[in-house]
């Protein structure tokens, strides 16, 4: 098995002079302060911010940022990144229609759709100044598979930890039927990759993604235990307590295995119940809220403002097959929902709120400081400060949606008024990947340049070949396999109450 590397990788003396910016950096107690001032990257780390810096090189590059917000790279902390040929699927989708349509489907994929899928999903990312992802790939479909993706996830340039994921095989589409065992290949390339790892410079990074809480205990308590044996820095699983799948409590069941701990992200912990919330606490365990999904599928109002668990979360886009794949967005999302609930409960007492509880800048965080807390990163990414790792996004302040916003408040001209547009320039690990605007070419893997055009005309050709393949398919019998093999109570499945 080979794992290109980036073999564009330029002396680690390279270095890139932000000049004239405002700065956003975070103080002990997570506020942000604007900070006028230069940023000289060296290398892939922060070496200096100071109002005026001339001692650089000659072949620094120079980015003149004046006019322009420098913040820290956005942190998305649960994302299929595979998923990019599914975009436009699931727009009017349940949890239930998205199964077999969404997560199933991706048994149609061949090891080639995994690399195209997978490197769309983190240039789209990157586009909109994600610099860092937790990557659930439930894609493990062929041996081959996994490579691709970790292939394609180093060619891009993002940050990721990769988690390997024991993905259900589909053995026969009708009737829908799921392979009884993992397959033979999965220990042992878990292990391969596990010894392999880290790729991409350092990027890249192993970790696992479990859902399988229905094996006997010992099977999932040796799971953990093998993978962190392996030097897995990080488990994530799916927790939506509902009447979909169920009321049983994956926090608890991790604490009764004995297996909750800081390396443990749970993505929606949608429902979670009070004692949840203070196990996960004491455990410096994290979550991934994703409104965009738990606001569709009717998973539960999102958690990432919850009182009891707004310490341990972060946000994350989930599908971009359905959802934005941009963390701004699930930042305004996020923030807004939870001013809409708590706006309400005032609304149905006649009466109303003093004041805003939910701040632009909580929101800023929970993309930024505390996805790196969520992901054991907060000493090396998340915010802005000398000898952290250089992943930057440069906002243009002077766009027709940021002029005056990003003046009198950059953050919340982030989190208020900026999109993707907006997004001049995006440094992941002390190299530009976005410039102008636009993103630059990535290097495949064999080598040569690879513009996004090209990219998008790869998707376009795996999207028509998985399309007629998925046509064949009869979804309504897959569905209710699904029910079927999730144990799903048809009682609960209502149109209207
Ligand atoms: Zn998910």
């Amino acid at each position: 098995m080979y794992i290109s590397d980036d073999s564009r990788s330029i002396s680690v003396m390279a270095s890139i002079l932000l000049n004239h910016g405002t700065i956003l950096l975070h103080d002990d107690n997570d506020h942000i302060t604007p900070v006028k001032s230069d940023l000289l990257v060296v290398g892939n780390e922060i070496a200096e911010i100071r109002p005026q810096i001339n001692g650089f090189g000659k072949d620094t590059v120079i980015l003149d940022c004046t006019g322009k917000v420098v913040s820290p790279g956005f942190i998305d902390t649960h994302h299929h990144v595979w998923q990019t040929q599914l975009k436009g699927r699931h727009a009017n989708a349940t949890l239930l229609d998205y199964m077999p349509r969404g997560n199933s489907t991706g048994a149609l994929y061949n090891a080639e759709d995994v690399f195209w899928g997978e490197l769309a999903g983190c240039l789209e990312a990157i586009d909109g100044g994600t610099t860092m992802l937790v990557d659930h790939a439930h894609i493990t479909h062929g041996p081959l598979h996994a490579p691709n993706a970790i292939s394609a996830t180093v060619s891009s340039g993002i940050r990721s930890i990769y988690g390997y994921c024991d993905t259900p095989n589909v053995t026969s589409w009708n009737p829908l039927t799921f392979a009884a065992a993992t397959p033979d290949y999965f220990d042992s390339q878990l292990a391969d990759l596990a010894k392999q790892q880290p790729f991409g410079d350092g990027r890249v990074q192993l970790g696992l993604a479990f859902d399988s809480f229905f094996l006997p205990k010992e099977m999932v308590i040796e799971r953990y235990k093998s993978a962190r044996s392996l030097g897995i820095k990080l488990v994530t699983s799916h927790y939506a307590r509902g009447p979909v799948v169920g009321q049983h409590s994956v926090v608890e069941l991790l604490e009764a295995y004995g297996l909750l701990g800081p390396d443990i992200l749970l993505s929606h912990a949608s429902n979670a119940t009070p004692n949840d919330a203070a196990l996960l606490a004491s455990a410096n365990a994290h979550v991934s809220t994703t409104p965009e999904t738990e606001l569709q599928a009717a998973l539960g109002f999102p958690v990432a403002f919850r009182d009891d668990l707004h310490g341990v979360a972060s946000l994350g886009v989930d599908s971009h097959s359905n959802n934005s794949g941009d963390m701004l967005t699930q930042m305004r999302l996020a923030l807004q929902a939870a001013r809409g609930a708590r706006n309400q409960s005032f609304v149905d007492a006649g009466k109303n709120p003093n004041f805003v509880k939910h701040t632009v800048e909580a929101a800023f965080n929970l993309g930024t400081i505390k996805g790196a807390r969520a992901v054991g990163m907060e000493g090396q990414i998340g915010s802005i400060a000398v000898g952290k790792l250089a992943d930057l996004v440069v906002f243009d302040g002077e766009s027709p949606a940021m002029v005056c916003a990003a003046e009198h408040d950059p953050v919340a001209a982030i989190v208020m008024h900026a999109s993707i547009r907006d997004i001049e320039a995006v440094i992941v690990d002390g190299k530009i990947r976005k410039s102008g605007g636009k993103l630059l070419a990535v290097q495949g893997p064999t080598g040569g340049n690879l513009e996004w055009k090209t990219v998008a005309q790869k998707l376009m050709e795996s999207r028509t070949r998985i399309e007629a393949e998925y046509r064949k398919i009869d979804m309504k019998s897959a569905t209710a396999r699904i029910m079927e093999v999730f144990q799903m109570k048809p009682e609960n499945f209502v149109d209207s109450l």
